[in-house]
């Protein structure tokens, strides 16, 4: 292997920078090594053969995943994915960041994620459905409304939760929907859950521009992924009246410099399934828009896209995460270097599981919020979290960057709670 591939696998390690994230967090916060001793690896991880019989007859053995984190705020809590290139490490890591965002955001939950490795595009409705059902029988007994609760994350839906919400119900024997969030409407789902990171994205943005000054209605935003986050998040911006010039997913993206019309590109990818062909823009890929002129840069799609090989590119001003993990520390520094602001994952993205939190205390306690309930407590929390956060970054850690911030705020509340609850002598070094 060339020394080129060695160094781009070794930048992909999610787990190693997320380590070397919550260490250094812990050392300039001046907490125990103990923490870290009680973060570095999940309490509890799980794989697992997954059989399913394929529409063909053939009996096919998936890999499936579920890695519990930490569970010293409350239940583990996290989605579950359905992607062909899932590994351990980068299980362990997502999950290590729900810990750390459960705690940023202030909800009473631990952090997990799980996983099948398969490729969902190439499967049909009955195979999911069988796969779905079969991964439910087989980790059922480590889920529960008040042990671990599971939700949507990339290529899976309020479909995939019906049917986890079912299968669950049936081993239990009885209607048992919180043990999943971001379900149907019609089965406990809560209103705006599908929406809810998208526009936990959308006030993030509009608190970070406000932050540091930027008019938010003349800011030119571009979002790579246009799925359930980016997709939502560009229809919002689009309504408040910010140009959304570029926007992407996996077949390519397209810019237009005077705004492109979002309500013509859903009709579009609803039509066709995809970005591409969309005659309202230039065709960009997905690099090029990474690099594109404008003010505010979204990454919404997968892990590892901002890097150290075109992090120098970027003109934007402030990035705002909305996918997990998007952004590697080889590109951070390169970032920091430009005097571009990076909103990190665990505060930009934090709506989905903020909404989840809601779905699941409307499901514990048969309530029923309508969506100005929801919308006005995501925008309350987001809000908090935001201003909490920057004015921590601001005030204690000059000279480093809003993510450091961010992980020292979080792994404070966490080091708290575990040193009431016994699991440290004492929270800070000695
Ligand atoms: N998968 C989402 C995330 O990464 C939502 C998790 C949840 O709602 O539990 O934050």
């Amino acid at each position: 292997m060339s020394v080129e591939v060695n160094k781009a696998k070794k930048e992909d390690n999610t787990l190693t920078a997320t380590l070397n994230m919550i260490k250094q967090a812990i050392e300039l916060s001046d907490l125990s090594n103990d923490v870290y001793e009680h973060l570095k690896t999940p309490m509890r991880f799980v794989e697992v053969a997954i059989p399913v019989e394929m529409d063909d007859g053939a009996i096919k053995v998936f890999t499936g995943y579920r890695s519990q984190h930490n569970n010293v705020f409350g239940p583990y809590k996290g989605g579950i994915r359905y992607h062909p290139a899932v590994t351990t490490d980068s299980i362990k890591a997502l999950s290590m960041w729900m810990t750390l965002k459960c705690s940023l955001v202030g909800v009473p939950f631990g952090g997990a994620k799980g996983a099948i490795a398969c490729d969902p595009l190439t499967m049909s409705m009955k195979e999911k459905e069988k796969m779905t059902r079969s991964y439910v029988r087989v980790l059922g007994s480590i889920l529960g409304p008040e042990t671990d609760i599971p939700a949507p994350d990339v290529a899976t839906d309020a479909q995939v939760m019906a049917w986890i919400a079912d299968e669950y119900s049936n081993i239990m024997r009885v209607p048992s929907f919180g043990v999943v969030t971001g379900k149907p409407l019609a089965v406990g789902g809560c209103v705006g859950r599908t929406e809810a990171t998208g526009r936990g994205v959308f006030f993030i943005t509009r608190e970070a521009a406000q932050a540091t000054g930027m008019p938010l209605d003349q800011a030119r935003i571009a979002i790579q992924g246009f799925g359930n986050v980016g997709g939502n998040a560009a229809l919002l911006f689009a309504e408040s009246g910010s140009p959304v010039v570029a926007v992407s997913d996996v077949s390519g993206g397209i810019y237009n410099p005077k705004g492109l019309n979002i309500y013509d590109i859903v009709n579009h990818v609803e039509k066709t399934g995809f970005v591409k062909g969309f005659s309202g823009g230039e065709d960009i890929t997905n690099d090029e828009l990474l690099a594109i002129d404008c003010d505010v840069l979204i990454p919404a799609a997968l892990e590892n896209q901002i890097k150290s090989n075109n992090a120098g590119n970027v003109k934007a001003k402030i990035v705002i995460e909305g996918a997990n993990g998007p952004t590697t520390p080889e590109a951070d520094h390169i970032l920091k270097d430009n005097d571009i602001l990076v909103v990190p994952d665990i505060l930009a993205n934090s709506g989905g599981v903020t909404v989840s939190y809601f779905e699941w205390v409307q499901n514990n306690y048969g309530f029923r919020w309508d969506l100005a309930t929801v919308n006005r407590r995501l925008e309350e929390k987001m809000t908090e979290a935001f201003k909490l956060v920057y004015s921590f970054y601001c005030e204690k850690c000059i000279g480093s960057d809003m993510r450091t911030g961010a992980y020292r705020y979080s792994i404070q509340r966490l080091a708290e709670a575990m040193q009431y609850r016994g699991w440290l002598r004492s929270s800070t070094k000695k």
